[in-house]
């Protein structure tokens, strides 16, 4: 094992051990430690948390003016920009997806953090007409000390997504990213720290989500959780967030349906639907895992995509042509082996994949195969359940109605594809399908200016956007009276 340093945790500013357990970060396409740190204790939550109200309370950075605290997030935007290359390579150890992905991901936080600078420096307070002799108005106040929970499948531009705007608004913020994947809100917080924000108002906890994530989300100090995760942490914070009348957003698991219709366009469909399930190896949220393809050209667009996933390079990350890594452990690949031998006692074919690749370059890693399954119905269990992996479950259908039917028909409703070249007919089902998100003739593809967020068990309330500020302020009304004459009350 290499001769690795403890890494230290930032506590309210303060970068220190941990007080809780030595754990180790491994590289997912060698199972290799890259990383030691000591888990942050719950002592440590509760200094974070007291010393970041105090932070709030003093530092001024709440009350900054808007362009002043905007430069500072504009500083923070070009340092990422500055050391874009380092942060892609160490997101790729932590992580293990390929260096191509790592670095859009790093380009995205950089955007991620203009963007609110861009957003606080423009955001406007409204006058609302009057109704009496005073003037009305609608102000915004940042919240106090709100918490970021982040998952370990995008590590930097899920943790700018909360970050950005949770600080634009002028608030302090507690970071708890995943366990597997601590190292880039770690370097967020430095990177914050060198751009000027004061110390106190970033802290990033890593540890146990059941102890550490939960401890944070109940403390009476935290004024809002925004959450990325599974559904069931998601409904357990909501939980916690009832009891304490406390908002939360909540961005959480999906399964999400992709249509093909016999008027697409066949190379742009095939092309979007490999993408939007084995980019990521399919540990995406969004990832369309449900194909619904039109029955008359069922057979051969199915080879046609399944041609293609064996064509998939599959391998190193570090290498600029690999397209998918490894998986996050070898406890999650084991669980999608689980769900693949499910699907098959379910009644299931499988057409590709299906197996872990053989060589002695994937012996160490967690590698597995883009994977078809077949012959299943929509009610299946690997059809409704998410599977977090390299998995895609074909289906045909003949018609709209029963298509729409079925692309609903689950608990989850995060994103859909729709692919034809009828414009009337791509609209109709865009807006029949119920879905956060909707791509129509693409998929997968992202803009910070553009609301995200899910329905049902996909979660609720909308990160990005230019309204994404608000998630992280409170909502003020004031009327000023401009009466020359007492309220005819104390006559
Ligand atoms: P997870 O729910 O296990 O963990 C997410 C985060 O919550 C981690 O930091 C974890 O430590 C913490 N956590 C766990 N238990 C907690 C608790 N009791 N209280 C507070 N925090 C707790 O999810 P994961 O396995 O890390 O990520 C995969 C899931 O995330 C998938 O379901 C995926 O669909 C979802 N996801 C959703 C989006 C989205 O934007 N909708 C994006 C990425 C991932």
């Amino acid at each position: 094992m290499p001769n690795l340093e403890l890494l230290p945790i930032n506590v309210a500013g303060e970068w220190r051990l941990g007080g809780g357990d030595e754990y180790q970060s491994l590289y997912p396409a060698t199972g290799e430690p890259i990383a030691r740190l000591r888990a942050a204790s719950l002592a440590d939550v509760e200094e974070a948390i007291a010393r970041a109200d105090v932070a709030f309370r003093t530092s001024g950075w709440a009350q900054m003016l808007p362009h002043v605290r905007a430069a500072v997030l504009h500083r923070v935007a070009a340092l990422i920009r500055e050391r874009a290359e380092d942060l892609a390579q160490k997101q790729r150890l932590d992580n293990g997806k390929p260096i191509s992905e790592t670095r859009a991901l790093v380009a995205s936080a950089a955007g991620t953090f203009q963007f609110f600078a861009a957003a606080l420096e423009t955001l406007e307070d409204t006058i609302t007409p009057s109704r009496g002799p005073y003037v009305t108005m609608s102000v915004h106040e940042p919240m106090g000390v709100v918490a970021a929970i982040t998952p370990w499948n995008s590590p930097i531009a899920s943790e700018a997504q909360k970050l950005a705007p949770a600080l634009a608004a002028g608030n302090a913020v507690v970071v708890k990213p995943a366990e597997v994947t601590p190292l880039m809100a770690l370097e967020l917080a430095k990177i914050c720290e060198e751009a000027g924000v004061p110390k106190g108002i970033v802290s990033v906890l890593p540890g146990k989500g059941s102890v550490i994530g939960d401890a944070i989300t109940k403390h009476p100090l935290v004024k809002r959780v925004s959450f990325t995760g599974g559904t069931t942490t998601g409904k357990h914070i909501a939980h916690i967030a009832a009891d304490k009348m406390m908002p939360v957003s909540l961005e959480l698991g999906g399964k999400s349906p992709t249509m093909v219709l016999e008027d697409a366009d066949l190379d742009h469909a095939v092309a979007g639907v490999l993408y939007g399930i084995f980019s990521s190896s399919g540990e995406s949220c969004i990832a369309g895992s449900r194909l619904f393809v039109a029955r008359g050209i069922y057979d051969e667009f199915v080879t046609r995509v399944a041609e293609a996933a064996k064509n998939l390079r599959v391998g190193d990350p570090a290498d600029e042509r690999t397209q998918m890594g490894p998986l996050i452990t070898a406890k999650h690949r084991e669980g999608i082996e689980r769900y693949v031998d499910l699907g098959v006692s379910e009644g299931g074919r499988i057409r590709t994949g299906g197996v872990r690749p053989q060589g002695a370059a994937f012996d160490k890693g967690y590698f597995y195969t883009p994977t078809i399954l077949e012959g299943l119905t929509n009610s299946a269990r690997i059809t409704q359940e998410e599977i977090f992996g390299p998995v895609l479950v074909a289906m045909p259908f003949d018609s709209e109605e029963e298509l729409i039917a079925q692309a609903n028909d689950s608990v989850y409703a995060l994103a859909a594809g729709v692919w034809s070249r009828d414009f009337k007919r791509a609209w109709r089902l865009g807006r029949a399908v119920q879905a956060g998100t909707v791509w129509v003739n693409t998929y997968k593809q992202f803009s910070v200016s553009t609301p995200f967020g899910g329905w049902r068990d996909s979660g609720l309330g909308r990160e990005k956007g230019r309204e994404g500020i608000f998630q992280y302020m409170e909502q003020k009304s004031m009327y000023w009276g401009t009466n020359e004459q007492p309220i005819p009350w104390a006559k």
